[in-house]
């Protein structure tokens, strides 16, 4: 396994990473986008994938 495959979600309302992923880059060429629990927000709010 290699470190390219690990995304990080980050919180697009306070920019906190909360989460990390793993992406098979060479499959998919989209960034991830998912609605997830941010303990900051204190609710549920989009992540993306930052580098
Ligand atoms: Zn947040």
């Amino acid at each position: 396994m290699s470190q390219e495959n690990i995304a990080k979600l980050r919180c697009d309302v306070c920019k906190r990473v909360n989460y990390q992923s793993t992406r098979n880059k060479k499959k998919i060429k989209e960034k991830l986008q998912l609605k997830k629990y941010c303990s900051k927000c204190k609710k549920h709010t989009l992540h993306k994938e930052a580098k």
